[in-house]
């Protein structure tokens, strides 16, 4: 170990007033020592042929959690999106998906440059939600100058927002009825999962194939669960062999997703707690906007003006407080290594920041 990543690790886990407050994503959670622990521990073997008991523990037991056949552990949510998508999709084929959705926006297009497969991107409410009339219309007609519509990508959480379950059933409904299959992108399912009180098997029971992150919220370094019917998931495992992601020993990484499930769930209601009480003392904050109807879990977005922008990120940075580059909205996630304390702190630190402007 270098001394520099003791430094860094130091200076984000370490408790006391000059702690690294990161809030750009909740996926910078350093794993905690009792999941290291788990990790040192881990039983493992080759996961290729299928004997790392660890790994396979895990996927019973997300497959168990989404109320699916099977499931497989792949490196990360835009693998694991990529297979549920190709699992379902052959080239020439097409999936329809929320504008704003992650497969379509941040995973490189991977769907279409490996798969083949089209993308048809409709255009999502404030809320992050599609209706069944725009998956009516975009199916195409069985007609040689379409694509053949294969199926309907869906997500939840949507920047953070649960999406409406009476919505979501009738989206599959609409799919279904058509001949698609539905893949969800449930990277953070766990947060709609907590804030709803319903089992995630519920809230995916019209979903084909479902994705989750184990790095996000959940705190695990590394790791994406797909699950879905038997076929599919052997179809999704023999893919993840021809992209490289066929892992060895792979239970060392496993044993800290298991971990997450196990301890990491229910406390994901202190993010979206912290997540309320940062968005309304923010919005008490004259000059910064903040819509706090779109704080459902761990996420908020802040509008300074945008002359604000860089010397507030600045101002804050001095003060170990990390924010996102983006504008002219700002993404504001809670997560693991955030505490209630450390939301005093920023309140406190934008407070200033704005009494002196
Ligand atoms: C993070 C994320 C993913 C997957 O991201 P990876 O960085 O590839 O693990 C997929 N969907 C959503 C909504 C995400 O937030």
């Amino acid at each position: 170990m270098y001394a520099g990543m003791t430094a860094d690790r130091a200076a984000s886990t370490a408790s006391g007033g000059n702690r690294r407050i990161d809030l750009r994503s909740d996926t910078v959670t350093q794993p905690t020592e009792a999941m290291r622990e788990a990790m040192a521990r881990a039983e493992v073997g080759d996961d290729v042929y299928g004997e790392d008991y660890t790994v396979r523990a895990l996927e019973e037991k997300v497959a168990g959690l989404m109320g699916k056949e099977a499931a497989v552990y792949v490196s990360s949510g835009t693998q694991s999106n990529l297979l549920g998508v190709l699992s379902h999709c052959q080239r020439g084929e097409e999936y329809l998906i929320g504008d704003v959705y992650h497969v379509f926006k941040s995973e490189a297009l991977g769907t279409s440059v490996l798969g083949g497969v089209a993308c048809y991107p409709m255009k999502t409410d404030a809320g992050g939600g599609l209706d069944p009339a725009q998956v009516k219309a975009g199916i195409k007609p069985d007609d040689p100058h379409s694509p053949i519509t294969r199926l309907l990508c869906l997500e939840n959480t949507v920047s953070g927002r649960v999406q409406e379950q009476d919505r979501i059933e009738a989206l599959a409904e609409t799919a279904h009825a058509a001949g698609l299959a539905v893949h969800m992108d449930g990277a953070r399912l766990m947060n709609a999962v907590v804030k709803t009180g319903r089992p995630a098997a519920d809230l995916v029971r019209s979903i084909d194939t479902v994705s989750l992150c184990l790095s996000k919220g959940l705190g695990a370094p590394v790791g994406s669960v797909l699950s879905g019917p038997k076929d599919f998931i052997k179809r999704a495992r023999r893919m993840r062999k021809m992209l490289g992601g066929g892992m060895r020993q792979a239970g060392v990484i496993a044993a800290a997703g298991l971990h997450a499930l196990d301890h990491h769930v229910e406390r994901l209601a202190e993010d979206h707690a912290n997540a309320r009480r940062l968005a309304e003392g923010l919005a008490a904050i004259p000059g910064l906007t903040v819509d706090l109807d779109a704080v459902d879990t761990n996420m908020l977005f802040i509008q300074p003006k945008p002359d604000d922008i860089d010397p507030l990120r600045a101002h804050l940075a001095e003060r170990g407080i990390v924010l996102s580059g983006q504008r002219p909205k700002i993404r504001v996630v809670t997560h693991l290594d955030v505490t209630e304390q450390d939301v005093d702190r920023v309140l406190e630190a934008v407070g200033e920041f704005y009494r002196g402007r």
